[in-house]
C-alpha cells in the first residue's frame, strides 16, 4: 500500500475489527503517520465500544443531519454523545453511516 493514501472508511473498519491481521501491515504504517487517520479510527473505536456496550434492537433509525455531520467532520458534542449512547439503534446507525461515510 502506498502510506500516502488514506486507507477506505471500510478499511478502517476492518482493522477496527481485526487490527493484527496480517492484511492491515500497510494500514498500520499508514496510521503511525496519519493523525487524521487516527482520529477517523478513534471515532470508529468509541462508536463500536458503545455499541457493545449495548447491544441495538432491531429498529431502522434516521439520524439527524447534525449527527451526521459531525461524524463526518468532528467529534460529536455531549448532547449528541448522549442521544446516541440512551438509543442503541441510533448508535447503529451512526457507526453504519460512519464506516460508509467517504469523508476524506
Ligand atoms: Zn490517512
Amino acid at each position: 500500500m502506498n502510506s500516502d493514501t488514506h486507507p477506505e472508511p471500510e478499511q478502517l473498519a476492518g482493522f477496527n475489527q481485526t487490527p493484527d491481521a496480517p492484511e492491515y501491515a500497510g494500514l498500520r504504517r499508514h496510521l503511525a503517520t496519519c493523525a487524521d487517520c487516527r482520529q477517523r479510527l478513534d471515532q470508529l473505536n468509541a462508536l463500536s465500544r458503545s455499541l457493545r456496550a449495548a447491544p441495538p434492537i432491531n429498529k431502522t433509525v434516521t439520524l439527524p443531519n447534525a449527527v451526521l455531520h459531525a461524524i463526518e467532520n468532528g467529534p460529536l458534542d455531549d448532547a449528541q454523545r448522549h442521544a446516541l449512547s440512551d438509543d442503541p439503534a441510533a448508535l447503529k446507525a451512526a457507526l453504519h453511516y460512519a464506516a460508509h461515510a467517504q469523508a476524506f
